[in-house]
């Protein structure tokens, strides 16, 4: 027969995948020989059954319970439901990672209308009795039947107002009997049946109400945001319970052993004395800091700091810790590694170093790489952000922290900030490549349309700017300057705030700080450099993005993506030009207008590199992206062109394509018109071999040609590149070395890899596209039904936020495999979003890719993420 249930002293700290967290560490903890309540845990396992058996608990499972039950009866010298002395417990959740306030607990459960007496006449205290039955209705009502709060704190509050009782420990023990009997009355009322009075039945009612939490909505949007997989499934701790609310000798708390968000090494808490856990977390009584507990309790006090010392030294890092003190005794409820900032993260793993306490390889791997974005970007101040009104929310597309006026162009946007100096937040139903300066401008973007890969997502990651993006409730009107949300509108000047870190829109400017880098960081930094195979590159198009990811430590440029340099708007009217043309002649003019721009760029590029590589991506998107949709700039360009607008227009028209995104667009745009590719690949050599020859750098040019699906199509571009770069090298009497790739980002091109890598010496995984293309659904458009999925657990997170390893990452395999077949030596990275992400890296490295690349401001993450992966895959 399996195992479905543990008694605390038969767990310890290695069975969390089992037990959970909170199980594992009171299995710990109780084996430390610490004051544990005595208690038993149902397996995680239990709550897959649960959920397999079409969510109901097995016979077999129930017998375990009641047989654990029974030992606990035994161990307590107590019986459930007794009318004398009876047992009560704590029903409680607990996953393998924690994941702090998703799921449910219920307190106080055993009592019923005939125990509650007989718990008055044990403890004497009848008004304690009373008030814990009050709560465990309240908890049982709301969380196992899911009845709204508000009936019992409505009720609570009315017969707090009859009594003219301020706290709720005002009331006396015949006032909260009438709060238990309007209870139960609205209980019945709203359930159709009785308050159940068996404590079996409760038990098991609360059990399945923890499995039933795992999947509540929080939970889920919890762990698609820490990949947190779905099928790990919540242990349930049962527990005998300790009282806090046992008069002012009783009490109970939360401490850290350090401060969770600088780090600070000492003892950091708050404590309410005559209290349960759910007061201090309600807030409706102010807790005291726990060294106040030194003068309340001493001796309690004593005790807990030696029992939170010992327990910091067995875990090896900082602890999260609950204790309750019931009439001068004091237990452990919990202990775990403390969830803490990035800079917090990082002072602890540093200080743990110095104290000789771990390794440089532990404090490496102790940090969450994702968290580093903390440092990287402006935050809210904490007290402010406490005071803001969210009005709203959508994806976290790029962190940060952002407050400003609105406003509805990107042309109003940069007017506003550049010329009257104003902080401007840009809203937009959607952004378009034209918006770059306005969204340049912004301290934050809030899109209504758009998924994490959509156009305002990537340009503002890579520019390290805010962005909260697809927030369908939204009703806009631009036109009109015009939007409304969260039953507010606004309009051109008004106020907002927009954190890039949770999705959460404010009402209002709420106050921001520059983060402070602080010199642990480049320790941290320096440690995860020395464990790392992977190389880390950047995406990057200008010289200040490029600055910036090699002062965040880039090791050159993954993708260079040359569209970007032509929407400047000195350079559109050329592009729209070259587009627009009707014959060779008259595009080659147009394309030798934008050579020296490109080249310009290039070489600003190479400046900034000083000596890295670079890779540049020929143009890439469907040329309709370019095209004016302004009524002025369509006559600026007819008068340009010696056209009428009505001619421009129907140009216009006829680029419009069903299928953009698998139309004229990568390499097929080389292929129609070779002269495109013949004057980037002169761009890129001439800058080469000038900044070469200027600054004394040895630069290989890397070309790489994007959306390939056929050796012949790659080798009929690349036929052309060698042609133009060996005349430019000729001309410049240049021996110059140069290397031609291919993005890997349309499913037939992974499982032709082989052929290709004939033509190409690297491959650079274009994991936006490739998964695109491997699910079938848009990168724009996807955000719009992909939350049904996470609901109806199809998927458990976006997938072009993380790379579905299963899908898209066999494809990369099969690449990478065949590639190295052609060509050992083959260079292989990503410049997909994924090269940024956490999982996606340590996959990276699985498959043996050389690097990754991602926006400058994900160049830290990247570094620690590498380095956590080739340590993971050293263990
Ligand atoms: C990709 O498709 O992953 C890629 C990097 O190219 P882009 O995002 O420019 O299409
Ligand atoms: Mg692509």
């Amino acid at each position: 027969m399996k195992k479905w249930v543990y008694e605390f002293h038969e767990g310890n700290a290695d069975m969390r995948p089992l037990l959970g967290g909170k199980g594992a560490n009171l299995a710990e903890m109780t084996n430390l020989g610490l004051p544990i309540p005595n208690g038993f845990t149902v397996t995680t396992e239990a709550c897959t059954d649960y959920y397999t058996q079409g969510k109901q608990i097995s016979q077999e499972i129930q017998e375990q319970i009641f047989a654990a039950l029974a030992v606990l009866e035994e161990q307590r010298g107590k019986k459930f439901g007794d009318e004398s002395d009876p047992l009560l417990v704590s029903v409680r959740s607990g996953a393998r990672a924690s994941m702090p306030g998703m799921m449910d607990t219920i307190l106080n459960l055993g009592l019923n209308d005939v125990s509650v007496e007989g718990f008055a006449k044990k403890t004497g205290n009848p008004r304690f009795a009373y008030d814990s039955y009050r709560r465990f209705i309240q908890m049982f009502s709301d969380v196992v039947m899911e009845m709204s709060k508000s009936f019992f704190e409505g009720i609570l509050t009315e017969i707090k107002d009859a009594k003219g009782a301020k706290y709720d420990t005002d009331l006396t023990a015949d006032d909260l009997k009438e709060v238990i009997a309007r209870y139960k009355a609205i209980y019945a009322e709203k359930m159709g049946a009785e308050f159940p009075q068996d404590p079996k039945v409760q038990l098991m009612e609360a059990v399945k109400a923890v499995f039933r939490s795992w999947d509540n909505p929080r939970a889920i949007v919890y762990r698609r945001m820490n990949d947190i997989p779905g099928d790990w499934g919540t242990a349930v701790n049962v527990q005998s319970m300790v009282f806090g609310n046992m008069g002012n000798t009783s009490g109970t708390g939360v401490a850290f052993t350090r401060n969770p968000s600088t780090g600070e090494k000492g003892i950091f808490g708050e404590y309410l004395i005559n209290a349960q856990g759910e007061d201090v977390v309600a807030g409706i009584r102010t807790p005291q800091p726990i060294t106040k507990l030194a003068e309340d309790l001493p001796k309690c006090y004593e005790q807990f700091m030696d029992i939170a010392n010992r327990l910091e030294d067995h875990y090896r890092d900082m602890q999260d810790m609950e204790f309750t003190i019931q009439e001068g005794k004091l237990f452990f409820l919990q202990t775990r590694n403390g969830k803490r900032t990035a800079q917090a993260a990082i002072q602890i793993a540093c200080d743990l170093v110095d104290e000789g306490r771990i390794t440089p390889e532990e404090a490496v791997l102790r940090i969450e790489a994702k968290s580093l974005d903390q440092l990287l970007h402006p935050t809210f101040d904490a007290e402010q952000l406490k005071k803001g009104e969210k009005i709203g929310q959508a994806l976290p597309a790029s962190p940060g922290a952002a407050a400003g006026k609105v406003y509805f162009t990107a042309e109003d946007a940069k007017n506003a900030h550049e010329q009257d100096g104003e902080k401007v937040i840009l809203v937009r139903l959607e952004t378009s490549p034209e918006d770059i300066e306005g969204m340049h401008a912004a301290e934050g973007i809030l899109t209504v349309r758009g998924g994490m890969t959509s156009h305002a997502a990537v340009v503002a990651r890579g520019m390290g700017t805010c962005c909260v993006s697809g927030c369908g409730e939204i009703s806009i009107d631009e036109d009109a300057k015009v939007f409304s949300l969260g039953g507010y509108t606004f309009h051109e000047g008004d106020e907002i705030s927009l954190d890039g870190g949770t999705g959460f829109i404010y009402k209002g400017m709420i106050q921001t700080k520059e983060a402070t880098v602080s010199g642990n960081f480049g320790r941290i930094m320096n440690w995860a450099d020395g464990f790392r195979r992977l190389r880390i590159r950047t995406n990057a198009d200008t010289p200040a993005d490029t600055a910036n990811a090699v002062r965040l430590g880039a090791e050159g440029i993954g993708l260079c993506r040359t569209e970007h340099m032509f929407f400047e708007p000195n350079r559109i009217p050329k592009i729209r030009k070259m587009i627009l043309s009707d014959t060779l002649e008259q595009r080659e003019q147009a394309l030798q207008e934008l050579l020296p721009f490109q080249k310009s760029d290039f070489k600003a590029m190479y400046e900034a590199l000083k000596g890295r590589p670079m890779t540049v991506r020929y143009l890439d998107p469907p040329l309709h992206e370019f095209v004016p949709t302004d009524p002025a700039d369509m006559e600026a360009l007819a008068k340009d062109m010696g056209m009428t607008v009505e001619q421009v227009k129907q140009k216009c028209d006829d680029l419009h394509e069903f299928n953009p995104m698998m139309g004229h667009r990568g390499c097929r745009l080389a292929v129609t018109y070779p002269e495109i590719a013949r004057m980037q690949t002169r761009a890129v050599m001439e800058a080469a071999i000038e900044v070469s020859r200027e600054k004394g750098f040895s630069i290989e040019p890397e070309i790489m040609i994007p959306l390939v699906g056929d050796k012949k199509e790659l080798k009929f571009v690349k036929d052309i590149v060698v042609e133009e770069a060996e005349t430019v090298k000729k001309e410049r009497n240049s021996n110059i070395i140069y290397h031609i790739g291919t993005m890997i980002e349309i499913p037939r091109a992974a499982l032709m890899a082989g052929e290709i890598a004939e033509e190409a010496e690297f491959f650079s995984f274009g994991t936006n596209d490739l998964t695109q293309m491997t699910f079938g659904f848009s990168r724009d458009d996807a955000g719009k039904f992909l939350y049904s999925y996470y609901q109806a657990k199809i998927y458990e997170s976006d997938p072009f936020a993380r790379l579905d390893q299963n899908g898209v990452g066999q494809l990369i395999r099969i690449a990478a495999e065949q590639g190295k077949k052609t060509r050992p030596n083959i260079k292989m990275g990503i410049c997909g979003e994924h090269g940024g992400d956490p999982s996606s890296i340590a996959f990276c490295h699985d498959a043996g890719l050389t690097y990754v690349s991602c926006s400058p401001f994900r160049v830290p993450i990247a570094r620690l993420a590498a380095a956590q992966a080739a340590l993971n895959s050293k263990k």
